[in-house]
């Protein structure tokens, strides 16, 4: 996969751009596709596959273009991962044949236990986190093997290039995208390497970017995707990747077989705090684990990397890790809103796909299967609006929305729609609750619970307690500055902060007076500092604070974007190929 955009049918707009097309107002180099689809995750890359396949069957020419911001496919995918084949196995049914797949380990054993701060407790698994039939993976892996696949086929993949903005034709529908200009310096001016952002023209635009997408943010904005559903939630999760020492792989306790699979909850939480770990047992000697904390979390002292770090010291996580090194860093929000949360799916131009659209099943902690449906579905349903002759853009493909409401993403999204939101009750109140609602009733109550967004959630300072963390020990928790150098982050240095202050003020203002400045301790990079500087007089109350935005270090998890109690942040798309890259996430 070469990095560039060199390939396809090239041509300038000669027409003013259009409306919402706000980046420039001159003459932009554009390239027309039947399809452009923006993000290389599952969801993106099934959704290529299936527009290929469908295109081949009918003997028929379809285009399709595929935009990831990451370096190159994988780089910014982050993700447990227990991986349930049912889409795959709807997708590729061969897939088990070929030689080269990267579903290497077959699920083993479940535990789930309740952990104190030195015992671990186990409890039965809940039914829907059975794992039997699954695959431990890393996402990336699977993902560029996807794209091996649909390159294969003919889709265009251009990694490195980040959709900055939706195209707004003239009608106010959807026309395609716009790729963030590169070479612009931190002072807003053009450097030696300015290159204008490409226009990339499709009929129809499926939006694949995963959780708290920003295009897909600008869109359900615009068009009122969400007017008819619940808000949506999310968690952040952090995760590490441990390499097994030399003579510790033939221990057999529990986290040390392929396939083995843990989930605990409890402490370090509070129970107040939605979340909980993950550990999974990978072959080759990788031990997967992570830590997932809701982001309706209310105390603005918490830090969810520090909570992570911490969790390692426990007896058991520290019995299973002792021996090994960890390898890999990185963060990553994810869905949790569910059924209740799932806007509308479509609009004149466009469609949203995955986790952009929120199909994550939070109960399961899985959204890969659910994000590849949609994809599938989405390019079954768009091949349709194609093969019925269409020409132009501007179309709504209203019949995905039906889909995938007979589907069964939504089939499985139901059924456990009241367990993420019984969490406000406490933890043991919900635990009770999610055993009456999945043993008793099998997820038919004929109640839906509802959501709040997670910025509300927060408390101000004078209510809250400050939590005190320990220090990192350097074997098994580790500072944020030398793990954040485990997840090859980088970006050009002279370009435009991506994170934006909506009022500036605010930030030293309301936020850090009110909530403690909590962007300082959930952004799991340290991009957020708040500087004290002394006056000359060196007088105290001739000091001043500020917030220094180390946009260099974003993993591009978007917990600012989602948390800022204000909502006063705008992550925008960085220069295409900057942020995170992770290997096997
Ligand atoms: C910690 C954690 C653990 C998880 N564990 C599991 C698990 O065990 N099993 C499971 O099934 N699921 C799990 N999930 C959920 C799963 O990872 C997601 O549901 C899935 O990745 C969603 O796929 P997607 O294609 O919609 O989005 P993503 O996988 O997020 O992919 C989106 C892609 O689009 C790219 N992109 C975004 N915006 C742009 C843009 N503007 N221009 C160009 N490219 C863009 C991104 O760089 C990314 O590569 C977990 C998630 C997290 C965070
Ligand atoms: S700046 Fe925002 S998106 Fe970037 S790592 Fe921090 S919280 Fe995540």
């Amino acid at each position: 996969m070469e990095q560039g955009l060199a390939t396809g049918a090239s041509a300038n707009v000669d027409e003013a751009v259009a409306e919402g097309d706000s980046l420039d107002a001159s003459q932009r180099e554009s390239m027309e596709f039947d399809v452009v689809i923006v993000g290389g995750g599952p969801a993106g890359l099934s959704a290529a596959i299936r527009l290929k396949q469908l295109a081949q069957d009918a003997a028929k020419d379809v285009s399709v273009c595929l935009l990831e911001k990451g370096s190159s496919i994988g780089a910014h995918i982050l993700s447990g991962a227990v991986f349930e084949p049912r889409a795959l196995d709807e997708l590729l049914p061969n897939w088990r044949a070929t030689l080269d797949h990267p579903l290497a380990t077959p699920a083993n054993r479940d535990r789930f236990c309740y952990l104190t701060a030195r015992r671990a407790i186990r409890l039965p698994t809940p039914p829907y986190m059975h794992n039997r039939g699954n695959f431990i993976i890393s996402l990336g892996s699977l993902c560029r093997w996807l794209a091996a696949k649909a390159e294969s086929m003919g889709v265009e993949i251009f990694p490195g290039f980040a959709a900055a903005q939706p195209h707004i034709e003239k009608d106010g529908s959807v026309g395609g995208v716009i790729t963030g200009d590169m070479g612009i310096g931190k002072d807003g001016a053009r450097t030696a390497n300015y290159q204008q952002g490409i226009l990339l023209r499709g009929k129809q635009t499926i939006f694949a970017e995963g959780c708290r997408g920003s295009l897909g943010k600008q869109l359900i904005a615009r068009f009122g995707l969400a007017k008819d559903s619940q808000p949506q939630t999310y968690g952040i999760g952090l995760k590490e990747l441990w390499e097994i020492g030399q003579g510790q792989d033939g221990r057999n306790g529990f986290g040390h077989r392929d396939g083995d699979i843990l989930h605990t909850i409890g402490w370090p939480l509070d129970s107040k705090t939605y979340g909980g770990s993950f550990l999974y047992r990978l072959q080759a000697g990788m031990i997967s684990i992570g830590f997932v904390v809701g982001l309706d979390y209310a105390n603005p002292y918490l830090s969810p990397y520090k909570e992570f770090q911490r969790f390692k010291q426990h007896p058991l996580i520290a019995g299973i890790l002792s021996g090994s090194k960890r390898i890999s860093y990185g963060a990553r929000a994810l869905n949790e809103g569910g059924y209740q949360s799932i806007p509308r799916l479509h609009f004149r131009g466009g469609l949203l796909v995955g986790c952009d659209a929120g199909f994550m099943n939070v109960a399961k902690i899985k959204g890969s299967h659910t994000a590849m449906k949609s994809g599938m579905l989405a390019a079954e349903e768009v091949f349709e609006f194609l093969a019925s002759g269409a020409t132009s853009s501007g179309f709504e493909v209203v019949s995905y929305g039906e889909k995938v409401r007979k589907s069964w993403i939504v089939k499985e999204l139901r059924l456990v729609r009241n367990i993420r939101p019984s969490f406000r009750l406490g933890l043991w109140l919900a635990l009770l609750y999610s055993a009456i609602d999945c043993y008793i009733f099998r997820g038919r109550t004929p109640w839906t619970l509802r959501h709040r967004p997670d910025h509300k959630h927060l408390t101000e300072k004078s209510r809250a307690k400050k939590i005190d963390y320990p220090q990192a020990d350097g074997k098994l928790s580790f500072d944020l500055l030398t793990n954040l150098s485990f997840s090859g982050v980088y970006h050009e240095e002279n370009q435009p902060a991506h994170l934006r202050l909506k009022n500036p003020s605010l930030a030293i203002g309301e936020v850090a007076e009110r909530y403690a400045s909590p962007e300082t301790r959930y952004c799991p990079a340290n991009v957020y500092e708040i500087i004290e500087e002394q006056g000359e007089s060196g007088a105290a109350a001739d000091a001043t604070i500020r917030l220094q935005i180390n946009a260099q270090n974003c993993l591009h998890c978007k917990t600012c974007d989602i948390k800022d109690p204000l909502q006063n942040i705008d992550w925008i798309t960085p220069e295409g190929g900057g942020g995170p890259n992770y290997e096997s996430m």
